[in-house]
Formats: structure tokens, sequence, C-alpha cells
């Protein structure tokens, strides 16, 4: 039997955002030119939902190495992040409207549930990066109104709240400094507002900073464990139990980067380190505290996934290593839904 899939982050938005917003909505709707993630493709693999991400590329387009590392980029100009973002925002509207019900952008836990039960995928509107907001919150608030309900201060690099984690291996996640002053008002800004704070791109600085910020539960959409991959993008067992405490959640990233012991980029690699990410974080925070963030068209996954209509031997590979139904029902969806309902308080 299919189990639905929320799940925790995409960057869907962005691959689309580069083809012109007429031609990349009718491939998106097609499933044409897919890499990972398309109307089609979504319903092959039971995805219920999740968190779409708006990202403003740095300025200019950092290089990635081989190795997976990457230089300190340069966060991309106020203007220019609101133009992006209000692009990206633009095509999420308008699939909205050209599914004819498929989809449904959603604002409370509610309409994911409704979404879910008329078989629409829910999409939650995501800023991975809060170059966009300026430091009155002025933006903060137009994009709250549009939709807006999760956000993640920073990317993988500094700009005016925080620092983000450069990504390199082996690393610890404690690469420099955290939240700026601004930072720390952005994120009692979103608590007021109910919008959930992702420290999934934050180092570790930041993540603490957040935790004794935030009322709100910690929530990293889409890391791994540090303790398997040793990688500055991945969460400590420290950082876990905070999590835990905070009754936030980890969404377990599809990178090959972030799964694998040794870093590399490489898509052969099994989809049972997935279930490995899984059962390490699962046995750290509990079983209402884990889910999926695939990253699904924002980096290289195992070639054993390839794209969402896969999601199923996700599910599979849970029952094989012995995940009851209950489990892996909270896995695929319920703790995610769990935890926006507790984030938006409605
Ligand atoms: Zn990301």
């Amino acid at each position: 039997m299919q189990i639905p899939v929320f799940d925790g982050h995409n960057d869907v938005l962005s691959r689309l955002g580069r083809h012109g917003s007429a031609a990349a909505l009718s491939a998106f709707m097609t499933g044409e030119g897919a890499v990972h993630l398309d109307m089609v493709r979504a319903r092959q693999g039971a995805l219920a939902g999740g968190l779409f991400a708006m990202f403003v590329a740095s300025a200019p387009d950092a290089a990635i190495a081989g190795n997976g590392q990457v230089s300190i980029p340069t966060s991309p100009a106020l203007a220019q992040a609101q133009q992006t973002v209000g692009a990206m925002l633009s095509l999420l509207v308008r699939m909205e409207r050209q599914s004819q019900g498929r989809l449904a952008i959603c604002r409370t836990a509610d309409e994911i549930d409704a979404a879910m039960a008329k078989d629409a995928l829910a999409a939650v509107l995501h800023l991975e990066g809060a170059e966009p907001i300026d430091t009155d919150f002025e933006f903060l608030d137009v994009l709250y109104a549009a939709g807006l309900r999760s956000l993640g201060p920073v990317w993988s690099r500094p700009n005016a709240f925080g620092h983000g984690v450069p990504f390199r291996c082996p690393s610890s996640p404690d690469t420099g400094p955290g939240l700026t002053d601004a930072g720390k008002e952005l994120v009692r800004a979103c608590n007021r507002l109910g919008i959930l704070i992702d420290v999934s791109h934050l180092n570790e600085r930041g993540f603490w900073d957040i935790a004794a910020t935030s009322d709100a539960p910690i929530v990293a959409t889409h890391s791994n464990a540090h303790a398997l991959s040793p990688h500055s993008r991945n969460l400590t067992d420290k950082q876990l139990a905070a999590i835990a405490e905070s009754g936030g959640m980890v969404g377990v990233n599809f990178a090959v980067a972030f799964l694998r012991p040794d870093g590399r980029r490489d898509v052969d690699t099994p989809i049972d380190l997935v279930i490995d990410h899984l059962a390490h974080i699962l046995d750290r925070v509990g079983e209402n505290q884990v889910g999926f963030g695939s990253d699904f068209d924002g980096t290289d996954i195992p070639a054993e996934i390839g794209h969402v209509g896969n999601l199923q031997k996700l599910v599979a590979a849970m029952r094989v290593r012995g995940f009851g139904e209950p489990l892996i029902e909270k896995i695929c969806f319920r703790n995610w839904l769990r935890v926006l309902r507790r984030t938006w308080r409605t």
C-alpha cells in the first residue's frame, strides 16, 4: 500500500525559475524535462505535499568543487532578492491556478489536511535565506500575507541576519559566528507571526542562538546525522537532543553529500543510507520527531531514488528494516503535520 509523503524541502521553484515562467509551468504540469519533481511523478510516488523553497542565488554564483565543498558565496542585494522571490512566488501561484485543484498553497494545518483529503498536492511556502527581508520586516509581512509559513534566516553564506554554514566535509558545524542582533529580531518576528524557523543552513552557534531566542519548536527541514556523515551541514547528537527537547523535528535529506560517511557527491549511494540516518535520528529524538526533507531539485540524490516518483521505495526500505506501519506513517507525513500545526497554532 502506498503511504502519502509530506516532504520538508524541495527546490523545484529554483529549478523552474531559471527557464522562464510559461515554459517552466507547463513542464512542471506535464512532467517534461523534469529532474526530480513534477506533478506527474509526484502522483506516482504519492507525494502529498511539502515545503517549496524560494531561494536567491549568490552573486556571483559560487563555484562548487568536485569534493562537494564550496567557496563562501556573496549574499545577493535586497532589491534583487525581492525581485527573484517575487518571481518564484508568482510561479507557485500560477502552478496552483493552472493545476485546477490538484495543487493547493496551504497556510494552515487544516488546509493541508483538506488538500490531502482531496488528493491535491499541499504546497507550503518556505524562504531559504532571508536576503529579501528588510530589517524593518516590511517584506516579511508581505510574504506572510502571500502565504509564507517557513523561513531559514540564512542559506550557507553570511547575510544581515547571521552566518550560514559553509559546505565542508569532514567538518564540525561550528564554523563561525551565529545570528546577528537583526537575526534574533527576525526570529522573534517569526515567533509572533507563527512562521516556522528552519535551522538547516545555520552553523552551530546560529543553531544555539535560535534555541535560546525562539519559543517555537526547533526544526531542521533538510539535514542529517553528523554521527553518520561528518558534514558541516549535518546535526550533532547534542543538536538532535535540543531539537527533541523543543518538540521540533528533522527532515532527513537525500543529498548524497550529507548521507555518505565520505561526503562525496556520488549518486551511487544506497537507499539504505537514508534509513540509517532515520534510525539514528529516531534513536536520539524519538519517533514523533523525524520525517523526510528530500532536497529534490536542489542536489544530487541516490540514483536508486532518482526522482519523486520512487518515494515508495523508501517506504519499502523502511518495511524491510522492520519499521512498523504506524511509525512509517509518522515518518512519511504525521510528524510534519504535527510540528506545522504546533508552530503555526492554526
Ligand atoms: Zn537547502
